[in-house]
């Protein structure tokens, strides 16, 4: 198959494509077609002799290497099975399977969850007898999160305790305690959570030169995509493979960097011409997935962050809408806009090409309570896992301890059915099998013979070594009846989920590669419809966003304290992340950008609403990037009337002032002469000052 690579690049692109020697950048704003450069440059390299397996690309998600591997084999009419492709932590992964002995592991170790780490911190901190019955002591997911942006930005607890969260300083020694013996336990228990999998990765070929030699010949080119969410210890990574950097290429955009609160760095980005000197950058100005107006609104957003690289991106799609800006009411009500908005777009294009994107899962929970009352189908990214369901974790727990018996938290799921075997009995027969105690073991299973029987299961098929279906299949013959028991009401609901690990298995030869792959990638959780087949809008947090793009984009609750999130707002390091996070959400659009301002949001906290300021980042846009609409009490959504000259803003600008829109009180109470209101009395309210005339009859009055 011949492709003209030419025709379908433009110069820039195709000088990164072809370049042949040397490291390479590619630096460019959003859109710019820096990911198609590198499936291009994929199958530009495997059409010219390499071969797929000395390629190593690297990505922030499997899916998304998938995808690049799908677009490069269809370009040349050729698999590319054989290139190593994934994340970091997947590749990481799959490196240490065959050498974590060297670094003081058992054999095999199994990866820890989010839920499995909190697990393990509680007994460390029981344990130690740390903070007891100190209610202010950092809760685990605070200590958890300390201790691994510790790691990430290489700063010592104390340090990072001081610069961050000084209240927390008089907790310092405890929780360095704390932080020492999580990490023993998890050594001792061959656990790694996603922080260990980079830092003994790159431990690993520090001390194994041999292999490090081999990995990098194998991967004469290394690529990686979305390079300033690289924190530090994968940066190093990417050096130790790729060598002299001969082979070497990174992409991404500066002003795209939103993982700095996880330890990102973007100087990794900005000092890649350093680390690999004569490195040709390659810049790409123009954008070819938006229309002009929703970029003239995200270049406008960028014009006061602080970014380094400049770029001047232009699209060649002059004649598309201006982006809105739509005031509503409250967040309930911004819910039934935003479907209305859906709707009205679905007339045009397909559900799939419609995203709602919000900062954080929870704030779409009202669209998705009227598109389930309505019956249109959606899917959500960056909400619940599939592996988060109890009965599939329970699954995998039998899974782990056939990989890994001292697996202490899979041994406290796989056992948690059986009377007596708390957590401490749990951990001494955990203890007894590291140890080789035999008459501990048998002792245990005696008494409880539910644990002899699981134990056996796993023993049996640690021997036997089946394919991943077969085991499972076993384990599902095993816990059916347990199944049942413990989810009277919803077991066959919940059956689905088991239906789809078998599915999920059958693609696996190896265990360890399976049970890798669920825990740092597993699939969102899947509703009872066949969201593939059939044709559904698109929920998902910005994060998850990241790479993605749609027809129409609609970001909801651009309200300061939600995005900007409230914790943002105290340090300005991490607004300018936030104002990242907003242009990439932008950024995912083509043809429609919505931008939804509710006056007032629920507390969740608090309960009840409170009024709502408009997100700090809308109210620096010039007016004229976007047009304004607004939804009245009436719930019609209206271009916005525009206010008198030196007139206050509308009430949402002060929280402080209740406001209302009403028929007005008395007839005749309003002056309105020479364009300016008065005031007016209301029976309940009192006096109150008109600020807006809402034609035909209504105003809208800040009363004290
Ligand atoms: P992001 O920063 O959001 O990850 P990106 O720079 O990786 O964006 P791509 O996703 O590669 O951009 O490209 C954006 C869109 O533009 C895609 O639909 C892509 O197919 C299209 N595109 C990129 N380059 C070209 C080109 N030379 N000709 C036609 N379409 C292109
Ligand atoms: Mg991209």
């Amino acid at each position: 198959m011949s492709i003209d690579f030419e025709k379908q690049l433009n110069p820039a692109q195709w000088q990164a494509v072809r370049a042949a020697h040397g490291p390479l950048l590619v630096i460019a704003g959003a859109g710019s077609g820096k990911t198609r450069t590198i499936a291009y440059r994929l199958a530009y390299l495997v059409r010219n002799g390499v071969a797929p397996e000395n390629i190593l690309l690297l990505t922030f998600t499997r899916k998304a290497a998938q995808e690049m591997l799908f677009r490069a084999s269809s370009l040349i009419g050729q698999e590319l099975g054989g290139v190593a492709g994934g994340t970091f932590h997947s590749f990481a992964g799959s490196i240490l399977r065959r050498y974590a002995s060297v670094l003081g592991y058992p054999d095999r170790f199994t990866i820890m969850d989010g839920p499995d780490m909190s697990e393990i911190l509680g007994q460390v901190r029981a344990e130690l007898g740390v903070g007891k019955g100190d209610k202010a002591f950092p809760k685990k997911k605070t200590i958890l999160g300390l201790i691994s942006k510790s790691r990430n930005k290489e700063v010592d607890l104390a340090m990072l305790l001081e610069r961050e969260s000084p209240h927390m300083l008089h907790y310092g020694d405890d929780m360095i305690r704390i932080a020492r013996t999580y990490a023993e336990f998890k050594l001792r228990h061959g656990l790694m959570d996603y922080d260990d999998l980079l830092f003994n990765l790159e431990r690993l070929l520090l001390e194994r030169d041999d292999l490090a030699e081999f990995l990098r010949m194998r991967h004469s080119h290394v690529m990686v995509d979305e390079f300033q969410d690289t924190n530090k210890v994968q940066a190093r990574l990417v050096r130790q493979l790729a060598g002299d950097g001969r082979g070497v290429m990174a992409v991404g955009d500066d002003a795209q960097s939103i993982y700095a609160f996880r330890g990102a760095e973007v100087r990794n980005i900005l000092a890649f011409p350093d680390t690999f000197p004569n490195t040709t950058i390659v810049r790409l100005e123009e954008n070819y997935r938006s229309v002009q107006p929703i970029l003239e609104l995200t270049n406008a957003l960028l014009r006061n962050a602080t970014t380094k690289f400049d770029k001047n991106l232009f699209s060649r799609r002059t004649d598309g809408l201006k982006p809105q800006l739509i005031n509503t009411v409250s967040d309930q009500t911004q819910a039934k806009v935003v479907v209305d908005k859906i709707l009205e777009l679905s007339r045009s294009c397909r559900l799939r090409d419609i995203a709602v994107l919000f900062r954080a899962g929870y704030q779409s929970y009202p669209v998705e309570m009227l598109l389930n009352k309505i019956g249109l189908r959606f899917r959500k990214y960056g909400g619940l896992k599939f592996t988060d369901a109890a009965h599939v974790k329970d699954v995998l727990a039998y899974l782990r301890l056939i990989v890994n018996p001292a697996d202490l938290p899979a041994w406290q799921r796989a056992v948690s059915h059986v009377k007596g075997m708390g957590p401490k009995t749990c951990n001494t027969f955990c203890q007894a099998l590291l140890e080789g105690e035999q008459q501990k073991i048998a002792r245990t299973t005696k008494k409880f013979p539910d644990v002899a029987a699981a134990f056996d299961l796993i023993n049996a098929l640690r021997h036997e070594k089946p394919a991943p279906t077969s085991a499972l299949q076993r384990i599902l013959e095993f816990y059916t009846p347990l199944f049942q028991d413990r989810y009277p009401d919803d077991y066959p609901r919940r059956q689905a989920g088991l239906d789809q690990l078998l599915q999920i298995a059958s693609g696996f030869t190896d265990l360890d590669a399976f049970l890798a792959e669920l825990t740092l990638e597993s699939p969102e959780e899947s509703r009872e419809e066949d969201c593939d087949v059939e044709d559904h809008v698109v929920l998902s947090t910005v994060h998850s966003a990241k790479g993605l793009e749609w027809s129409a984009v609609l970001v909801i609750d651009l309200v300061n304290g939600r995005f900007p999130s409230r914790h943002a707002m105290e340090n300005s390091e991490d607004l300018e992340e936030e104002r990242r996070l907003l242009y990439v959400a932008c950024t995912r659009a083509r043809d429609y950008l919505g931008l939804f301002v509710p006056s007032s949001v629920y507390n969740r906290f608090m309960g009840g609403s409170e009024p709502a300021l408009p997100s700090l980042f809308v109210s620096e846009l010039p007016p004229s990037c976007y047009e304004e609409l607004r939804e009245n009490y009436l719930g019609q959504v209206k271009p916005r009337t525009p206010l008198p000259a030196r007139e206050p803003r509308p009430f949402c600008n002060n929280p402080d002032t209740p406001s209302h829109s009403a028929p007005l009180p008395s007839p005749g109470a309003a002056r309105h002469r020479n364009n300016t209101f008065g005031h007016c009395r209301h029976k309940i309210f009192g006096r109150g000052k008109i600020v807006e005339f809402l034609p035909p009859n209504r105003y809208r009055i800040n009363f004290p």
